[in-house]
């Protein structure tokens, strides 16, 4: 117990009107609207090698769910199909800070490995959701001139010839971005102190055997967007930066200057003149918190938060394969993940100086931790984030709960009545982003609803099957887009106990 009846009280109170609000699911509106500059420099294309990275916390673990050979180009008639070969994203890209430019040369070596010839490929452009940001100057398909049509974040790119399965294309794109002014809820863009690349070139969505080309169109709130796991490879200058530009990345550079990451869903940059930075260790994993000046409370706490998180998130799901995780403060409401780069909105940060520092239970140690858990649910494991946003929001929310019972366990019951509980969530779990009007009711369902469901689940099946489960379904799923049916599949095989019951108390009917 930490502080006086009427201290609590103050928190309590504190910690009340700070989660009104929450994470990820930020409302985003389609606002801003920007202009061009001069092209980048290629650097010449440089394969990677599918090397997994050792492994980080334990051991004895195995992190590579992915066998990942080479993918060749389509010159040998003799290419196989072969299983889960990750696309790679190959860019050379120049950011102007004067021109609030980002101009970039992207080559995407993609492989079909769809069982049927593909005639077409299915990119999302998250940066055409904004008029005037997108500027597409050139494209070719091994050497062809493409062009297809760009409606939207949607681009429908017919292929000059049919990508036989096991086959490989080099898509290259070369592309100019004005970056628009970051405000409101969106974290993309540039403002006075700090530059957001998030969502920031066109990626070949994945590609379903049953249900086709997995896009989704964008939504107030909530993420629309699916991942496959992907390779990356990529430099980026700066021209007209400021001195002691600093940059947060999903992996931080080789001594080449090349931003390299294996398996992950996206990669994103962060860069600022006035970031400070404060570090911890979590195994192999440094964990960096890079914060300005003014939230330097909660910047320097938070990485031994988020040692704790990783520890526990690697014993109970599985070994993170990464090196480095960042944790960056942004103006933005909420907060927001991506591979190996975590946002958490400076509201967190100034209330937590204000009113939570030195306590556990406030959104910048709940938030955050939960943000870092979409390492596990969203980067390793992924999941159709539109249809299915429960499989990874689900999973985070009660990997908060996770983190308070194994770190601080007396807190526990707060954190059920101020997390969850004050908000009286009702609604079905598994609900896509479109089936709600606003952002309060899809939240309740889809994030609280969903971590009392997971209570639930384990309540009856027991600890030891539940977090056998958890682990056997992040080992097999890991480099995938998880379905409900491999979620159910996967703890159908660790418990005989009937739950159906809670289900139907959750879920709605299921097809
Ligand atoms: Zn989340």
């Amino acid at each position: 117990m930490r502080g006086s009846k009427s201290r609590l009280f103050v928190l309590i109170a504190g910690v009340l009107s700070m989660w009104l609000d929450g994470c990820v699911y930020a409302a985003r509106p389609f606002p801003v609207r920007v202009q061009p500059l001069p092209s980048a420099t290629a650097t010449p294309f440089s394969p990677l090698t599918n090397t997994p990275p050792p492994p980080t916390a334990t051991p004895t673990a195995t992190p590579w769910a992915s066998p990942t050979p080479r993918p060749t180009l389509t010159a040998s008639p003799t290419a196989t199909p072969a299983p889960l070969l990750r696309p790679l994203y190959n860019i050379s890209a120049v950011l102007d800070f004067w021109q609030r430019t980002l101009t970039a040369d992207e080559r995407i070596l993609y492989t079909n490995t769809a069982s049927a010839s593909l005639n077409r490929l299915v990119l999302n452009v998250e940066p055409n959701q904004w008029e005037g940001v997108f500027h597409l100057l050139s494209a070719t398909a091994n050497g062809r001139p493409v062009q297809g049509t760009l409606r939207g974040t949607l681009w429908t790119l017919p292929l000059p010839h049919p990508l036989a399965p096991g086959r490989s294309l080099a898509l290259e794109i070369h592309y100019r971005l004005t970056l628009p002014y970051r405000t409101g809820s969106r974290i993309f863009g540039m403002d006075a102190r700090q530059t957001n690349l998030v969502d920031w070139y066109p990626f070949i969505v994945p590609y379903d055997g049953q249900t086709g080309w997995l896009w989704h169109k964008p939504w107030p709130f909530g993420d629309h967007l699916v991942y496959p796991s992907a390779d990356f490879d990529i430099t980026l200058k700066l021209k007209h930066a400021a001195a002691n530009t600093q940059i947060a990345a999903s992996a931080p550079p080789d001594a080449h200057g090349h931003y390299r990451l294996h398996a992950a869903r996206t990669f994103v940059f962060s860069l600022s003149a006035a970031f400070e930075t404060t570090t911890s260790k979590a195994g192999a994993i440094t964990i960096t918190s890079y914060y300005f000046a003014d939230l330097a409370d909660g910047g320097k706490a938070l990485p031994a938060y988020a040692a704790k998180a990783v520890q526990t998130f690697s014993a109970a799901y599985g070994v993170l394969p990464r090196r480095h995780l960042a944790i960056v403060a942004t103006d933005a409401p909420d907060g927001m993940e991506y591979s190996g780069l975590v946002f958490l909105s400076r509201n967190f940060y100034t209330t937590y100086a204000k009113n939570a520092r030195g306590t556990v239970i406030n959104n910048l140690v709940s938030l955050g931790m939960h943000e870092l858990s979409h390492q596990w649910w969203y980067d390793q494991v992924g999941n159709d984030q539109a249809l299915h946003p429960w499989m990874d929001e689900a999973l985070a929310v009660y990997s908060e709960w996770l983190f308070y019972r194994q770190n601080y366990p007396a807190d526990v019951p707060l954190w059920w009545a101020f997390r969850v509980n004050y908000f009286q969530p009702r609604g079905e779990v598994n609900r896509s982003i479109y089936d709600y009007p606003s952002f309060r009711p899809y939240v309740n369902a889809t994030y609280l609803q969903g971590a009392r469901f997971l209570e639930a689940l384990r309540r009856r099946i027991g600890d030891r099957a539940f977090f056998a489960f958890l682990h056997d379904y992040y080992t097999q799923m890991q480099g995938r887009i998880a379905t409900p049916e491999d979620f159910f599949r996967i703890l159908n095989a660790h418990t005989d106990t009937p739950y159906q019951d809670i289900l139907t108390a959750y879920f709605a009917p299921m097809k």
